[in-house]
């Protein structure tokens, strides 16, 4: 086992099909990988449908009494395969490659090679170095209700609280270590709707426009300076990303119109400041707002955390990773609320597409970068 090279343990992994959500097969592979270098695993399933039902898994490594707490996080659900594979998607396949050999399967990057990398990367780490946890989800890619937000509240009902975790997302673009993600902007969609009175295009003053309302609407809500954007975040910004009224009839005015927004905000805001802010401007107008928050932005300022990591890429690859919280959301949305959270893996490039592809050599590398890490935070 301690001889198996890290691809060999994304192989395990990727081997098991495991489109979110994810169950049963994958997490046994994960288990009978960590259960041998000592951690106490928890695996439970939450959920029902059409949510769910979604597995989980913590697994701990405790350190002597009063020791750090580090935890790795991520999830083992990956999309769709699509069409058109080389090889199957779920048939890990390492074929040669000018740089060197790459391994082929859904989820190379995105991110049970990461979670190989995890793995490898405790193992030969000392047990007395301190507490070392998994915290692995099921469900990442999907609506991510019973996925690690219910892995929080497992964790926080066990007193196990970690003091800093670590995600595994494919951080990287060109080459490994060239970016770390310290934050990611938040993002809320509200739909909107103005009831009007229905009439004749040459009657208006026995109807009532919704169009003229909505138009107004949109047009002061396209105009909001949110903010100016900081050191760290992009402005904030809304875009209308839907319009509605579906009148077949040129002479007709009708009784109704839709729109849709898209805000995609940085820390300065949470979602149900913007959604009330949004509401408040539906009203004057006439309309309704309805919104769903699908994530709260997050940053975990520069610092020492920060710094472990930069320093344990550049150890390993000679790169001195750019801080970002550029890209969509992710699980961080949430484990922000247990410790800091920095997100750090992977090349991105064939993520979500079919032949997704992982550097045999990255891996091994990636696994020293996590052990460098992992170290660091727990002496200090
Ligand atoms: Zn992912």
């Amino acid at each position: 086992m301690t001889d198996a090279s890290v691809a060999d343990l994304a192989e395990k992994l990727i081997a098991c099909p495991s489109v979110t959500p994810a169950q049963g097969l994958v997490f046994d592979a994960l288990e009978a990988i960590l259960a041998p270098h000592g951690f106490e695993i928890d695996r439970f399933v939450a959920g029902e449908a059409p949510d769910g039902p979604v597995e989980n898994l913590f697994a701990i490594r405790r350190g002597p009494a009063g020791s750090r707490h580090f935890a790795f996080a991520g999830h083992l659900d990956v999309v769709p395969p699509g069409e058109g594979w080389t090889s199957a998607p779920f048939a890990p396949e390492r074929r040669p490659s000018p740089g060197g050999d790459l391994l082929y399967g859904r989820g190379a990057v995105d991110m049970k090679g990461a979670i190989a990398a995890m793995a490898a990367a405790v193992r030969d780490l000392p047990a007395d170095a301190g507490t070392v946890s998994f915290v692995i989800t099921g469900d990442e890619e999907g609506p991510a209700i019973h996925g690690t937000r219910a892995l929080i509240e497992r964790m926080r009902e066990r007193r196990d609280v970690p003091d800093l975790i670590l995600v595994g997302e494919p951080t990287s673009t060109h080459r490994l270590g060239d970016m770390v993600k310290i934050g990611r902007r938040g993002s809320v969609n509200i739909w909107l709707e103005v009831e009007g009175v229905q009439g004749h295009v040459a009657y208006p003053h026995l109807a009532d426009n919704p169009i003229t309302k909505l138009v107004a609407m949109l047009s002061e809500l396209e105009s909001l300076t949110l903010d100016e954007g900081d050191e760290w975040f992009q402005p904030s910004n809304i875009e209308i990303t839907d319009l509605e009224v579906g009148n077949p009839a040129h002479n007709v005015i009708p009784a109704k119109a839709k729109a849709r927004i898209s805000i995609r905000f940085n820390a300065r805001h949470t979602g149900a400041e913007l959604a009330e802010r949004v509401a408040a401007i539906a009203e004057r107008h006439g309309g309704t707002a309805r919104a769903i928050i699908s994530g709260e932005a997050f940053l975990t300022p520069p610092g020492a955390f920060s710094s472990m990591i930069s320093d344990a890429v550049e150890a390993e690859t000679g790169v001195k990773p750019e801080l970002s919280t550029t890209g969509g959301t992710s699980d961080a949305r949430f484990l922000k609320d247990l410790a800091p959270v920095i997100e750090f893996g992977l090349c991105n490039a064939t993520m979500h597409k079919r032949d997704e592809g992982v550097a045999v050599a990255d891996l091994e590398v990636l696994a020293r970068i996590y052990r460098r890490i992992a170290r660091a935070a727990l002496a200090c």
